[in-house]
């Protein structure tokens, strides 16, 4: 749900950007056209504004890549197995059919004791 809208509100991000850049490369040229043909220090604003607009889409582009990566990221659903004898906890990848406090069929490497499900959790992997 709210990653769907995070990639979407993203999208628009990197349109924006890419029009910067686009306005940007327009701004250097029609600096140095300026600045070749007319040779008016006009030009000079126009490659600064040019050289400001690429460098600020560069950075966007560098944060929003950081954050799309984030939140593309599939979300990780962890099972805790339990062995009701020894203690022994094992932690595997979540399975259909899974649910808190099911026998298994998985054994206890130590005791060979069938496993029951201890918990299922959603793993957070936020990195900062
Ligand atoms: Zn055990």
């Amino acid at each position: 749900m709210t990653e769907t809208t995070q990639v979407k509100i993203s999208t628009a991000f990197l349109i924006i950007i890419f029009l910067t850049l686009i306005l940007s490369f327009v701004a250097i040229y029609f600096a140095i056209y300026q600045f070749l043909l007319k040779q008016e220090m006009d030009a000079l604003s126009w490659l600064l504004i040019g050289f400001i607009g690429l460098s600020v889409a560069t950075y966007m582009l560098y944060q929003t890549k950081r954050r799309i990566r984030i939140s593309i990221k599939p979300q990780v659903v962890m099972t805790t197995l339990l062995c009701e004898k020894c203690g022994f906890k094992n932690l595997r990848e979540f399975k259909r059919g899974d649910y808190v406090f099911k026998e298994t069929d998985e054994k206890c490497p130590k005791c060979n004791e069938n496993m029951y499900i201890a918990a299922i959790y959603r793993e957070v992997k936020e990195t900062k």
